[in-house]
Parts: C-alpha cells; sequence; structure tokens
C-alpha cells in the first residue's frame, strides 16, 4: 500500500490548544490585541517557540518559559480562542488528512486568571469547533477539557463541572494535565472521575512520559483510564504492559512531542518503545501532542518520520490507525453529522 493511501484518513486523540495553533495565527492573535511580544520579527518569534533538533529543550523548562506565559496568553479571551479553535481544526482536516480530531485544553488557563468568565471562554471554543464542524462535514471533532495536576482539587472540580455541563456541546472527556508540584494523587480524584464517567464523559490522563511508572500505576488504580496520554515509560514494566492490554487501555503516544523534551533519548529508543508495546499488545496510537510547535510535527508528518526510519511497519501503522478511531471519545463517530444537535 503508497503512504498516502495509508495516511489518507487519521486520527489525532492527543493535541493541546495552546499547542496547536498555528504560529501565524498566534502572530495574527497577538497583533490584533496589541501584545508586547520577546521578538519583533515573525520569523524570530516562530524560532523561539517552536523546538526542533536543534533546539530540544526539556519539558518543565518549556511549560514553564514558553507555553504558560507565551501560548496561553495569547489563546486566552473569547475572540483568541474561538479564532484560534477554529483556524486548528480546519487546517488539520484541510493540511493533515486528519478526518477525526479530540482537542484538548484547560479553559482555565485561557480565560486570563479570571478576567474572562469561563463560559464565555468555553463557549467561545464551542464555537470555534462549531464553524469548522460546518465547513467541514466530513471531519468529526470534540473537545476534552483538561485538569490541572498544579491546580487544587476545587478548581479542577469546577473544570468537572464545566464538562458535565457542555457534553451536549460537543465536550467528550477530561484529561489530567502539567506535572506534578504539590501533593497531586490519582486517589484523591476517584470519586470526580466517577461523576464525570456517570455524565458519559471519557477518560484520559497524561501519564509515563518522563516520569516513572509508579505514576501511571496509581493512575489505573483510581481512576481507571480509557486512555493514557504519552504512557511511554510503560515499554520498561512488563507487568503493566499486561495490566494496560487486560484493560484495554489505549496509549496516545506523541513520538516528536517525547524526543524534542527528550522524554525520550533519540530514534533508537522511540523504535524499541513503539515495538515493544505493540508485541506486548497494547494498543497505541499516534498523536502531535504539540503539532505546531514542533518543527516539522503535524501528524501526517509524524507518520512519515516513523515510517521513513523504519520504526515501524505499514502493516502495523494500519494497525494503529484502527486502534486511534477505536478508542475515540467522540459519540458521533458512526452517525452521518458531525454535529452535536
Ligand atoms: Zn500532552
Amino acid at each position: 500500500m503508497d503512504v498516502h493511501t495509508l495516511l489518507q484518513s487519521l486520527p489525532e486523540l492527543h493535541a493541546h490548544i495552546g499547542s496547536s495553533i498555528a504560529p501565524h495565527v498566534y502572530w495574527h492573535l497577538a497583533n490584533s490585541e496589541g501584545y508586547k511580544l520577546p521578538m519583533r520579527d515573525y520569523h524570530e518569534f516562530v524560532n523561539h517557540i517552536v523546538l526542533s533538533p536543534d533546539r530540544k529543550m526539556p519539558l518543565k523548562e518549556y511549560l514553564d518559559t514558553i507555553y504558560h506565559p507565551i501560548l496561553d496568553k495569547l489563546s486566552s479571551g473569547a475572540l483568541a480562542l474561538e479564532k484560534g479553535v477554529y483556524e486548528t481544526f480546519g487546517g488539520a482536516y484541510r493540511s493533515n488528512h486528519i478526518t477525526l480530531y479530540e482537542l484538548r485544553g484547560n479553559p482555565m488557563k485561557h480565560n486570563k486568571e479570571g478576567e474572562v468568565d469561563l463560559d464565555h471562554a468555553i463557549f467561545a471554543m464551542l464555537r470555534g469547533m462549531e464553524r469548522a464542524l460546518l465547513e467541514y462535514p466530513k471531519l468529526r471533532a470534540g473537545i476534552i477539557f483538561s485538569l490541572d495536576r498544579q491546580f487544587t482539587f476545587e478548581q479542577n472540580q469546577i473544570i468537572v463541572e464545566k464538562a458535565i455541563k457542555y457534553r451536549s456541546r460537543g465536550v467528550i472527556g477530561i484529561d489530567f494535565a502539567n506535572y506534578n508540584k504539590t501533593g497531586f494523587h490519582f486517589k484523591d480524584y476517584t470519586k470526580l472521575v466517577e461523576q464525570a464517567r456517570d455524565n458519559g464523559l471519557k477518560v484520559t490522563a497524561h501519564s509515563g512520559e518522563t516520569d516513572d511508572t509508579n505514576d501511571m500505576w496509581e493512575c489505573i488504580e483510581y481512576i481507571s483510564p480509557d486512555r493514557i496520554g504519552h504512557g511511554v515509560k510503560a515499554a520498561y514494566d512488563q507487568k503493566l504492559m499486561a495490566e494496560l492490554a487486560k484493560r484495554k487501555i489505549t496509549l496516545e503516544v506523541c513520538p516528536l512531542s517525547n524526543l524534542m523534551t527528550e522524554a525520550v533519548k533519540d530514534d533508537k529508543e522511540m523504535a524499541y518503545i513503539l515495538n515493544t508495546l505493540y508485541d506486548n499488545g497494547v494498543h497505541f496510537s499516534l498523536n502531535t501532542d504539540w503539532p505546531e510547535t514542533v518543527k516539522d510535527a503535524h501528524l501526517y508528518e509524524q507518520y512519515e518520520y516513523v515510517l521513513d526510519r523504519n520504526m515501524l511497519t505499514a502493516e502495523q501503522i494500519e494497525q494503529l490507525i484502527v486502534w486511534g478511531f477505536e478508542a475515540s471519545f467522540i459519540p458521533l463517530k458512526n452517525t452521518s453529522s458531525n454535529l452535536y444537535l
């Protein structure tokens, strides 16, 4: 099968709003608002926010110095959110063969620290998605609300309540994002996650990206997620892989993001991880995490990256695409309409 046929319809299960908005859209948003940016020139700005093999950066440093202070800020407020989300979905469908897109974001990271009403921020995200869905009827899409491991329980509880409130408008699940700071434990979230699930939401969590597998074990034990974001460290824990396979938990693997943050050392280690997971019956899909903030890392390019370097075979890739669609949280994937009505 030629590559174009193999990659003609792709699922994207793990991408964050802040890192999915194209730099030229950010530039437009920043200049529309009149924000002062660290760089006056567009190309210098792109070089500053985009990671590449020549410009790797540890995850924590990227989150603390670029992602949260610059990208979250520029994608905050109702106008920026609507345009950012709209452009992201449309671009993915037009240029990357993405036909199913689950975009995630924490509404409280896009509301200018409380200056913007949370419901206005959420509606803006949904409006952006709806405009794209109307324009591209073959695109399936949904939004996942990310909780934050550094937030208080009460803050995260509000996010879950909002996710439940907007479920019928296309909020499809919840996620746990960011790195731990102050005594975060999955066990404190068992009840809240149950409440989300009882109300029709699906559950995923970032885990097993840079840390050891203890966090993944706790995640499985206390919140029993449908999927896990990253989870690549499981490749070094035989018992954990057996557990993931048994529970049919799909991993959202994001190859180039992990390589740029050095969560995974090099292509060789990535190839080892992908094949070890595959050989141990762990379901996983390929995703971007940061499609616009890593150079040449759009979803289509990530598949080409893996194929060109023989990290996986075409047959394995075909299987991964099927697993990705199967693990989707979007309830409308088998209906003729892509609209939440
Ligand atoms: Zn992520």
